[in-house]
């Protein structure tokens, strides 16, 4: 994820996330539509379409009716269960921000700035008549490059203001150490979504890469080159970062820790970095000098060295110029830069038809930016204390599931249980919204300077960033937004993440029993705490350390049981001629597996305790079949062809069709609550299984 979004930062990378993050967020911001005028339920009868035999297509079963009423919005990639509740939210954060803007004595300072950016924003007729005039001082900052030498302070700059150009610098915890944070240096400088863009040579993927050069070249006029000029820069543009891409590791090697724990000193690292003077990039970022530091990888800084020896200075001001318009060429510039981005980016890659509007893309970039500045507001209006312990109370009782299941495991020895269960009880359950909000009292935001505005907002993140080296890590930091429709683990800090703007139908009601809530928000919290016991997350001890607790033979069997599910994944075939990657998907797949698992084991012992009738029916459904219908029901997703095959490609997550199906063909309790028999499209011939 790094990699992709120009703004964020390597901590990113190692997050587990439950669905995908908008590749860029400038231009294809999580989807939109007109707010849902049906009430949004958790489970919702009048969704399924009887007509469909359950275990022929559990997920056409249980989502074709809302299939019926929710045509795909022209301006959506995809428009799903977490779109629909995600407008709602930014239908709130709008009324927040347009309160906000109007000017008044009485705005606390937090209120000026969300409102006075979000007015910024919205005024397309200031951005547009100021035409480039905002962004030149960095235009001839880069023009003014003199020599290879100068490449350094230029580059600091650069990455200061989030300008993704040949590699990223953040704060990360020590893999060795979680509690201490040290400097990451990654991979990064590539405005294709990831680095086999650049190498694949089927004839869509070599089509992909003429339309890029073809973007870059407009952009470059829209900035004023001559056409042949702006032709021929394109071309370097591509060459530059064709090489940059085949020295970085694939987004599958990425999902490894190992591959990006490569610990040096700023010595050691400047020995590799014998074209580029690591002491002047570190004292222009204003970073610390002294320290470990992490060379996430070797082989692409080695590339780098040898691509800024051996390139022309012209040569990598352009690509410099690119990567900075590139950066601002969203809500900050005139609207032909970011119509052409719209249209490289959302259409071209992910199949949209049309621009959000105007007011969605201000909204989500507020919320981006200044997220718990909104989201300290939106949590006041919108997220009760009673919803918060609901929730707590509903985490709990899925750790317990686990805890239980772990003892019944016949496969894991005595002693990795142990480990297991260390790790288990030392997760840190974070719900709704930070503690302690952050403080944005160091940020200016100026009414009318919407480019300034966004330059002085990265300037913010990229200091504040690199002020946590060398000091105690914040374990309550968070990485999401409050009002975000989403929820992450994090395997450094072993704790699960949920956002108060997750709590809601169709994803949680306090008005639905516990059938139909442990199906769909109950399968989440155990799809979060299944990460720190996935492929990855299972490398990391219970303080977050990469350090290895499991036995060898427990280590065999794990991935024994993973390879199953890496060959029933890498067996689907999303678009014609794009099959999954059974490898890249397999945490997430088996966060998916392990979770509604989780979710199931905690609602049984819950239906046991209250003495529930198994038989009884609601709405034509018994307990178990409602709960089987809400998982599936939260992944009711229509999708672009073109979005289905960059999500094939990219994407650690699979398709919402087979996040449900797939999921259910591997628990025979599935199978069992609806008749299924063996075969059936809804019953695995050889069931995987792990937990
Ligand atoms: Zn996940």
């Amino acid at each position: 994820m790094f990699r992709i979004a120009a703004a964020s930062h390597c901590r990113l990378a190692l997050l587990a996330v439950l669905v995908a993050a908008p590749a860029f967020s400038q231009t294809a911001a999580p989807a939109s539509a007109p707010a849902a005028t049906h009430p949004l339920r958790v489970f919702d009868p009048s969704l399924v379409d009887t007509s469909v035999d359950p275990c022929q297509n559990f997920y056409r079963f249980s989502c074709n009716g809302w299939f019926k009423r929710n045509p795909l919005p022209p301006d959506q990639a995809e428009y799903g269960r977490f779109t629909e509740l995600y407008e709602l939210n930014r239908l709130h954060l709008r009324q927040i921000l347009e309160q906000a803007a109007v000017p008044s004595p009485t705005r606390t300072p937090n209120e000026q700035k969300i409102g006075d950016e979000y007015a910024s924003c919205m005024n397309t007729a200031d951005i547009d008549q100021k035409k480039l005039a905002p962004i030149q001082p960095e235009l001839e900052r880069i023009a003014a490059l003199k020599s290879n030498q100068d490449l350094p302070a230029l580059l600091a700059h650069l990455h200061a203001i989030g300008v993704n150009a040949f590699f990223d610098l953040g704060s990360n915890q020590d893999f060795a150490d979680s509690n201490s944070m040290i400097s990451f240096y990654s991979a990064g400088g590539l405005g294709l979504p990831e680095r086999d863009y650049y190498t694949r040579t089927d004839a869509k993927s070599v089509e992909q890469r003429r339309q890029y050069v073809d973007h870059v070249h407009n952009i470059f006029m829209l900035a004023g080159e001559p056409e042949a000029q702006a032709r021929k820069d394109a071309g370097t543009v591509l060459a530059i970062e064709t090489e940059l891409a085949k020295a970085s590791l694939t987004i599958t090697e990425l999902r490894d820790p190992k591959n990006l724990d490569h610990p040096t000193n700023l010595a050691a690292f400047s020995k590799v970095l014998t074209h580029f003077s690591l002491p002047e990039y570190v004292a222009a970022a204003h970073a610390p000098a002294s320290g470990k530091m992490n060379d996430t990888e070797p082989k692409f800084f080695a590339a780098f060295n040898a691509l800024v020896a051996d390139t022309p200075l012209d040569q990598i001001k352009t690509y410099l110029r690119w990567h900075l318009l590139h950066a601002y060429a969203g809500t900050s510039m005139p609207q032909s830069f970011d119509h052409e981005t719209w249209h490289f980016y959302a259409h071209i890659l992910n199949g949209t038809e049309k621009e959000q509007d105007r007011w969605k893309r201000c909204t989500s970039r507020v919320d981006h930016e200044m997220g718990e500045a909104l989201g300290q507001v939106y949590v006041a209006r919108y997220f009760p204390p009673e919803e918060k312990q609901q929730a707590l109370a509903m985490t709990l009782s899925i750790e317990q599931a686990m805890d239980k299941d772990l003892d019944s495991l016949d496969w894991m020895s005595a002693e990795t249980k142990v480990k297991a269960k260390e790790k288990l009880h030392a997760v840190m359950n974070k719900i709704g919204y930070p503690d302690k909000w952050r403080d944005y009292s160091r940020l200016t935001i100026v009414r009318g300077d919407a480019l300034g505005n966004q330059e002085r907002v990265r300037e913010f993140d990229f200091a504040r960033d690199l002020a946590k080296i060398g000091k105690p890590v914040d374990r309550g930091e968070w990485f999401m937004s409050p009002p975000t429709v989403n929820a992450y683990y994090d395997p450094q800090m072993n704790n699960v993440n949920f956002p108060a703007g997750y709590f809601q139908p169709p994803f949680f009601s306090d008005k639905e029993d516990d059938a139909a809530n442990y199906g769909d928000m109950g399968s989440t919290i155990g799809h979060e705490l299944t990460h720190g016991f996935d492929d990855e997350g299972r490398q990391y001890d219970k303080d977050g350390n990469l350090k290895d607790w499991w036995t060898r033979e427990d280590e065999q069997k794990f991935n024994d049981r993973a390879n199953c599910m890496v060959k029933q994944y890498d067996a689907i075939e999303a678009v014609p001629g794009v099959h999954l990657n059974g490898r890249l998907t397999l945490g997430e797949n088996l966060a998916d597996l392990g979770g509604l698992w989780l979710a199931w084991l905690a609602w049984q012992d819950k239906a046991e305790a209250a003495h529930l009738d198994m038989t009884a029916k609601t709405d034509g459904y018994t307990p178990d079949q409602r709960f089987w219908i809400a998982y599936a029901q939260q992944w009711c997703t229509q999708t672009r062809p073109e979005q289905l095959r960059t999500q094939a490609q990219t994407d650690p997550h699979a398709p919402d069709e087979y996040r449900t199906n797939t999921v259910l063909t591997d628990l025979p309790e599935f199978a069992r609550s609806f008749s299924c028999k063996k075969p059936a499209p809804m019953v695995a011939p050889q069931p995987c299984r792990i937990w």
